[in-house]
């Protein structure tokens, strides 16, 4: 009588088939997990701008950083999110009012768009081949509640209500246009800090937006990026972290830019 050693094919199989089936039931799960994950830590790096602004208005006069120079001084193109040359780390001089509080990158990249950076990256209006994708900022602060100045506002000149004005928010790294497929809701993207809602004139006024990358399944982020000619994505469900003036953390989309704008008696009249 021989005696059996091993596994048969067939049994091999077998098992190979349940672990397979057993992956396909958990990945989704995990992959669930994970996004929950990103969402926690963008909220928590919010969190943290909303300390570095407290931090920065009781040692100025109680003002906000002027929005355009906060976290890096220049913004040279619209690959300066990605272009690791410009970090003040690399480029001590291009260090804005915020980053002696927030000068950890971790802080500055929101998981979410880093995930997808390292995908579709490359895909923005003037891209330039020759910088890497390095993500070092994601998060855009709001030019309605700020002047262009050195100073930057204070908060007293803010006329409208903390729970209703948005303080830091995300920017898509590429241009979007509503669900109708005509309407422009964002044509100036990630390209600088400071995220500037204005109001429509006409369809190719330039706008920014809140991003529209958080809750956006994987299988639907090729769907969001700048396929048509004119270099527009379509719109997508996916949403955005937005911290208010109050400190709370709130989930926006693009079509709730104009409803946290915000007023102030100093800004600058975009109109
Ligand atoms: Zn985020
Ligand atoms: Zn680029």
């Amino acid at each position: 009588m021989s005696t059996k050693k091993g596994f048969t094919l067939i049994e091999l199989l077998v098992v190979i088939a349940i672990i397979a089936l057993l992956l396909a039931i958990l990945m989704p799960a995990l992959s669930k997990a994970k996004s929950i994950a990103q969402e926690i830590l963008c909220k928590s790096n919010m969190h943290q701008y909303y300390l570095a602004t407290e931090l920065y208005a009781n040692e100025n006069d109680d003002r906000f950083p002027p929005a355009w120079r906060s976290l890096y001084r220049t913004t040279s193109s619209g690959c300066t999110w990605h272009d690791e040359s410009q970090s003040p780390d690399v480029l001590p001089s291009n260090a804005g009012p915020y980053w002696p509080y927030i000068s950890n990158k971790k802080l500055n990249v929101c998981p979410t768009l880093a995930t997808f950076a390292r995908k579709f990256g490359t895909n923005h209006p003037g891209h330039n081949s020759s910088i890497p994708i390095v993500p070092q900022f994601s998060y855009s602060m709001n030019g309605f509640i700020t002047g262009t100045d050195s100073k930057g506002v204070k908060r007293s000149q803010i006329n409208s209500s903390p729970s209703e004005t948005f303080l830091w928010s995300e920017e898509n790294m590429w241009k979007m246009k509503d669900a109708d497929g005509t309407t422009i809701l964002s044509n100036y993207v990630l390209n600088d800090n400071a995220l500037v809602v204005r109001f429509f004139i006409d369809a190719t006024d330039p706008i920014d937006s809140f991003a529209s990358f958080h809750k956006v399944s994987k299988a639907k982020f090729s769907g969001q990026l700048p396929e048509t000619p004119d270099g527009y994505g379509v719109y997508n469900t996916g949403s955005a972290n937005a911290l208010l003036l109050d400190g709370s953390n709130i989930v926006v989309t693009p079509q709730d830019s104009h409803r946290y704008m915000g007023r102030s008696t100093e800004q600058i009249d975009w109109r």
